[in-house]
């Protein structure tokens, strides 16, 4: 059974708009939303080149590293994680996703940001080779071409009613797969999680079709970043709907969503789906980093 289902949003708008959210965070209990249709055929890839070790690279609280580590240990394979920032190793105990990534099993490699810039220079791979063997390697974020082969699935039959859809961009591989899969007819919005002019033609390497747009004044200062609006924006989405959103990407998309249909930017009657990417598993580090900065926390995942 695929538990992954269409949940209407109840909320009034004008003009007769409809929102529906496509609930992809109920994919897998461990290997949330998009990381699961991103890694599904690399994991058999690997399989076919008879690999048994998955490399792969990540921030601190990387919904990707959480992902793999567990997907990983699922299906059999060692994982290795290169994780950007090299204050870290003393700090796993603090962070609940590297806590998570070991528990399942990943052996850690901490580099400095410096280091971190050459990851997909082969040259550095090469260095990796050397020193942990032979490996498959799972670009940041996961996203490559057989990653987008993944996205593609997340559209439907069920899915052609809906005039826009909408979804959160980080490196681009699923917003490539949606655009793939569209129909013409459909629009597709993308809320970059981050700052940034260079996505456009990171997309445009995967995605075989123009009816994409990116809009990015959502970022809320960049990567990582929130603040109290976002944070009662969330909590407030969850006691109306009970779909909790995570705080670095879906949080940040539907705000913006909400935002433009207020704005006027959706035409009378217009059918709008949420993509809901999952990350979930990120709340609890971002709870922690907002309890030092005394804001309040998001109580948005019981
Ligand atoms: C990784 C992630 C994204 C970004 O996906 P890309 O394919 O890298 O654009 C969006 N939403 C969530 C919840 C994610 O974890």
């Amino acid at each position: 059974m695929n538990p992954v289902f269409n949940q209407p949003i109840n909320i009034q708008f004008p003009k007769d708009i409809s929102m529906t959210i496509k609930r992809e965070d109920l994919i897998h209990p461990f290997v949330s939303g998009n990381k699961f249709r991103k890694l599904k055929y690399n994991l058999l890839q690997a399989k076919a080149e008879n690999k048994t070790t998955l490399l792969t690279f990540g921030g601190a609280f990387s919904n990707h590293i959480a992902a793999v580590a567990y997907a990983g240990k699922e299906q059999g394979f060692k994982t290795i994680g290169i994780i950007r920032g090299d204050e870290l190793p003393n700090k796993i105990n603090e962070n609940p996703t590297l806590i998570f990534a070991q528990e399942n099993g990943m052996q850690f490699e901490f580099i400095s940001r410096e280091e971190y810039r050459l990851k997909s220079e082969k040259s550095f791979l090469e260095k990796l080779k050397a020193k942990f063997g032979d490996f498959y390697l799972i670009p940041e974020g996961g996203t490559n071409e057989l990653a987008v082969k993944g996205c593609e699935e997340i559209l439907t039959d069920e899915d052609s009613v809906f005039d826009y859809i909408c979804c959160a961009v980080g490196t681009g591989g699923t917003i490539s797969g949606l655009i793939n899969s569209a129909l013409p007819n459909q629009k597709i919005l993308g809320f970059p999680a981050l700052k940034g002019n260079f996505l456009n033609d990171e997309i445009r390497i995967f995605a075989k079709k123009d009816n994409w747009i990116l809009i990015s004044d959502y970022h809320f200062g960049g990567y990582g970043k929130i603040n109290l609006e976002l944070i009662e924006f969330i909590n407030a989405f969850f006691e109306e709907n009970k779909v909790p959103l995570d705080p670095i990407y879906t949080g940040k998309m539907v705000f913006g969503v909400i935002d433009l249909i207020r704005k006027n930017y959706f035409p009378a009657n217009s059918k709008i789906l949420l993509i809901h990417s999952g990350g979930l598993q990120g709340i609890e580090g971002m709870n922690i980093k907002l309890k030092e900065k005394k804001l309040p926390i998001l109580n948005n995942n019981d």
